[in-house]
């Protein structure tokens, strides 16, 4: 067999290739008895003490480096301190290699490392440790920067996507398909003209907003594969179901038009900035008026809850009932 891109797209192929050759490939995946490499989770934790370490990590490979509302530097830290706040910890600190072909402007570079810094500032987190590689410029695309974050929770404190609840209410912290949506039609040449931009953000302060309320029981960020990869994916690992109103679910006008346009469901494209979280329902109300007041979480809904019959199903706008799948892979290639 050989790697295919859709074996990096965040779908069912993806998955399929982590359990087949990278799980039974490795004997020893968990720590002290915390959430290890077979849970697939957002992160991994380490249980020392009263508390959990967590730690997660990622390689970006997103194409082009700059983009409407963002770059890879934005991207690399607010993907790998959103991996770890959604699993319920406080993000400490950073590690960053970065892997740079001969020739990359230095200007380029200072702006990608500002805009770590600036995603690092605004969350509290330090860039602790690093390391830099150079190779030829025919063998590599640009850049790859891989970052991994470590995180803390009080012992017991975590949130794991498979901790869903029967008659919890599903929250989204806001609009979803605006990232892989807007790079794609950045990539293909329109859009220019529309004010469509990446969601990519730090979402800390709306995952604190929601902890410091308390009922969470399951967190997620909806990254490659979209809402619907990681809505069947806590699902299927909670063993319950969802049942969804798709107009609760925020879908902005220029996402609808380009979507439409591009032929790509806007629900199995990346967000790059937005939480889904499955928490008790009599704290519901009082945690989407919370979240609503954060810098990123301003349109966040209620968009269902969680039931015990095994598929995500939505209630669409004229009445009619659908099961959505999670997609084999994201139709947008490179978007992290
Ligand atoms: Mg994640």
């Amino acid at each position: 067999m050989k790697i295919g891109m859709s074996h990096g797209a965040g779908g069912e192929i993806m998955q399929d290739l982590i359990s087949d050759m990278i799980l039974g490939n490795i004997k020893n995946k968990k720590v002290n008895g915390g959430v290890g490499l077979e849970d697939l989770d957002d992160g991994a934790t380490i249980p020392i003490g009263e508390n959990e370490i967590v730690i997660s990590t990622d390689s970006h490979t997103i194409d082009p480096l700059f983009f409407p509302g963002g770059d890879i530097g934005r991207i690399a830290m607010a993907g790998t301190v959103n991996d770890v706040s959604v699993m319920g910890a406080r993000p400490l600190a950073i590690a960053n290699a970065m892997i740079i072909s001969e020739g990359f402007s230095g200007e380029e570079l200072e702006r990608i490392i500002q805009s770590m810094d600036e995603v690092c500032q605004e969350t509290g987190v330090a860039i602790v440790t690093g390391d830099t590689k150079v190779m030829e410029n025919d063998k590599l695309d640009k850049m790859i920067i891989c970052t991994t974050g470590i995180g803390i929770a009080s012992k017991g404190a975590i949130t794991p996507d498979s901790g869903l609840e029967v008659g919890d209410k599903i929250i989204l912290s806001g609009s979803v398909g605006d990232h892989g949506i807007s790079l794609m039609s950045y990539r293909e040449g329109f859009g220019f003209e529309t004010d469509l931009k990446s969601d990519v953000a730090p979402v800390w302060d709306i995952v604190q907003t929601a902890l410091n309320i308390g009922g969470v029981n399951a967190m997620k960020d909806p990254t490659r594969g979209g809402i619907a990869n990681a809505l069947n994916e806590m699902t299927s690992k909670s063993g319950l179901g969802m049942y969804l109103d798709e107009e609760k679910i925020p879908v902005k006008r220029e996402v609808h038009a380009a979507s439409e346009m591009l032929g790509i469901d806007p629900f199995e494209v990346a967000n790059e900035g937005k939480v889904i979280m499955s928490v008790k329902p009599e704290k519901a109300d009082e945690m989407v008026a919370a979240i609503r007041k954060t810098k990123y979480g301003g349109g966040a809904q209620i968009i269902g809850e969680v039931t015990d019959d095994k598929h995500v199903i939505l209630e669409t706008s004229m009445g009619g009932k659908r099961i959505l799948e999670a997609p084999i892979a994201d139709p947008v290639p490179r978007v992290c």
